[in-house]
C-alpha cells in the first residue's frame, strides 16, 4: 500500500503543473490503494472528498510544494478518521484510591481476546496495578485452561470453573472474589462464536449485566478485511463498547479495518496486538499508525533528519548496514547520538522505526535524554566484539550484563533495558527500511 500511495504522490512531481486533473488522478490511485488495504469503501469516499476540500489548488500559494500539501492532506484525513470523537482519557485507566476497575473483553472467537486480556493485564501489572483475570468462556473447550496457562506465565491471579456452565454466574463470582481480595483491575474474558450471532450477543449482555464493567473492550482481528465495519457495528449495537483493540497487526495484516472499527463503534483504539507473545502489545498512537498504514514508517522523516546530522560520507554506509539487517550495538549508538543532536526527544524517538517508546520515560525530555546518554555509555563500555555483534543472546548472559553495568556505572536493569530496546529496534529498522524503498533513498543520498 505504502509504495503505491507514495508512488502516486511522487508521480505528481513529474507533472509539469499540478492542477485539478492531476490531483484527481492521484486521488484515484490513493483510493485504490486504501481499498486494497481493507479500508471501508464509504470511508475511502469520505477521504477523497476531505482531501479535495483541504487542498484548494487554485488558491495554493505559488512556490508552495503542492506535492507535500497533498501528502499532508491525505495524512491528516486518515488521522481524523481514526479520531473517534470519544475522549480517550475516559477509557484510560486511572488509579484512584479504593477504586476497583472491572473491564470486560468481547469479540469473535479467534479474534485474540484471551491472549489480549493477558497482555492487557500484564501491561498494567508492569505499571503497578494489581490485575486479575476471570474466565467467563464456557463455550470453547479448553478456554479456562488456556487462560490459566497465560495467567500463570504472567503471574496474574485467575478465576474460572470447569463445572459451572453459566458464563454470567462465573463472571459474577470471579469479580466478587477479586473485589474482596482488593484487586484494582479485574478483567473478564468472555467467549466468542465463529460469527456474529444472537446467542453470543445475548450471552454478552448477560455477562455485562452481571458484572457492570467500567468499560467494555471490543477485540478485533486486524486481518479480516472489509468485514470489519459490520462486525464492529454489530458488537457496538449489542453492548456498550467503550474501546477497541486491534490484534494481529503483525505479519501481513493491512490494518485498514481499524479505521472501520473506529467509525462503527465511535470508540477509540487503545492498543494494538502485534504478535502472539505477551509483550507484543503497543499503546495506540494515531500518527504512528497512519504512517505505518501508509507504509512509510517514520523512515522518510528520519532520513531527512539523518541527512542533516550524520556526516555525508557516513550516511550511505550506515543505511546500507541497516538495510542488510546488520544492526549492531554500534549502529544503535550512532542512531542514539544523531537523535540526541536533533531536539525534542519524544518526537525524534518516535521516528526511530520500531523503537518502543514505552521504554522511555513519558513526557519528560530531560529524562529521556539522560536515558539515551546512559545507553550510549553502556555501549561505549562494550568491547569491539560486543558492539559489533548481531547476536543479542551472548550479550544477555548474566555475567556479561553485570560486567557492562559495572563498567558503565549503570544498573543491570539499565543494561537489560538497552538490550530490550536493541531487540525491538533491530527487528523493525530492517523491515521499515525495506518498506521505505531504501535503495532509492540511498541513491539520492549519495
Ligand atoms: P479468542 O478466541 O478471542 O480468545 O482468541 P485467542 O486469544 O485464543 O487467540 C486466537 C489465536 O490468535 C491464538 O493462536 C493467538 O496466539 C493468536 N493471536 C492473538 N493475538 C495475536 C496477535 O496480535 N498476533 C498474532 N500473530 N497472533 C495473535
Ligand atoms: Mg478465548
Amino acid at each position: 500500500l505504502g509504495t503505491r500511495i507514495s508512488k502516486a504522490i511522487s508521480s505528481m512531481g513529474q507533472a509539469m503543473i499540478i492542477d485539478e486533473k492531476v490531483l484527481d488522478g492521484v486521488l484515484k490511485e490513493i483510493c485504490t490503494a486504501l481499498l486494497q488495504a481493507d479500508v471501508n469503501v464509504k470511508q475511502v469516499a469520505n477521504l477523497r472528498n476531505g482531501v479535495k476540500k483541504r487542498v484548494n489548488i487554485p488558491e495554493l500559494a505559488a512556490g508552495l510544494n503542492k506535492q507535500r500539501v497533498i501528502e499532508k492532506a491525505v495524512f491528516d484525513e486518515l488521522c481524523d478518521m481514526l479520531d473517534s470523537g470519544a475522549d480517550p482519557k475516559k477509557v484510560e485507566l486511572k488509579k484512584e484510591k479504593g477504586k476497583q476497575h472491572t473491564v470486560m473483553f468481547v469479540g469473535l472467537q479467534g479474534s485474540g481476546k484471551t491472549t489480549t486480556c493477558t497482555k492487557y493485564a500484564y501491561y498494567y501489572k508492569k505499571k503497578g496495578w494489581k490485575p486479575a483475570l476471570v474466565c467467563a468462556d464456557t463455550y470453547r473447550a479448553g478456554a479456562f485452561d488456556q487462560l490459566k496457562q497465560n495467567a500463570t506465565k504472567a503471574q496474574i491471579p485467575f478465576f474460572g470453573s470447569y463445572k459451572e456452565t453459566d458464563p454470567a454466574v462465573i463472571a459474577e463470582q470471579g469479580v466478587n472474589r477479586f473485589k474482596a481480595e482488593g484487586r484494582d483491575l479485574i478483567i473478564v474474558d468472555t467467549s466468542g462464536r465463529h460469527k456474529q450471532e444472537a446467542a453470543l450477543f445475548e450471552e454478552m449482555k448477560q455477562v455485562a449485566a452481571a458484572v457492570t464493567p467500567d468499560v467494555i473492550i471490543f477485540v478485533m482481528d486486524g486481518s479480516i478485511g472489509q468485514a470489519a465495519f459490520d462486525q464492529a457495528k454489530a458488537f457496538k449495537e449489542a453492548v456498550e463498547v467503550g474501546a477497541v483493540i486491534i490484534t494481529k497487526l503483525d505479519g501481513h495484516a493491512k490494518g485498514g479495518g481499524a479505521l472501520s472499527a473506529v467509525a462503527a463503534t465511535k470508540s477509540p483504539i487503545i492498543f494494538l496486538g502485534t504478535g502472539e507473545h505477551m509483550d507484543q502489545f503497543e499503546s495506540f498512537e494515531t500518527k504512528r499508525f497512519v504512517q505505518r498504514l501508509l507504509g512509510k514508517g517514520d523512515v522518510s522523516g528520519l532520513m531527512d533528519k539523518i541527512q542533516d546530522v550524520i556526516p555525508e560520507d557516513k550516511q550511505p554506509e550506515l543505511l546500507d548496514t541497516i538495510s542488510k539487517g546488520n544492526v549492531t550495538m554500534r549502529v544503535l549508538k550512532d542512531m542514539f547520538e544523531s537523535v540526541l543532536e536533533l531536539g525534542p526527544m519524544s518526537e525524534m524517538m518516535s521516528m526511530l522505526p520500531g523503537f518502543n517508546s514505552d521504554l522511555l520515560p513519558k513526557g519528560n525530555d530531560k529524562q529521556s535524554q539522560m536515558m539515551i546518554r546512559r545507553y550510549i555509555t553502556i555501549i561505549e563500555s562494550m568491547t569491539d566484539k560486543e558492539a559489533d555483534t548481531t547476536n543479542i543472546k551472548t550479550l544477555q548472559e548474566t555475567s556479561r550484563v553485570n560486567r557492562l553495568a559495572r563498567g558503565s556505572g549503570s544498573t543491570p536493569q539499565q543494561v537489560l533495558s538497552l538490550l530490550e530496546s536493541y531487540k525491538h529496534y533491530s527487528k523493525y529498522a530492517t523491515q521499515a527500511l525495506k518498506a521505505a524503498n531504501l535503495p532509492k533513498n540511498l541513491k539520492s543520498m549519495k
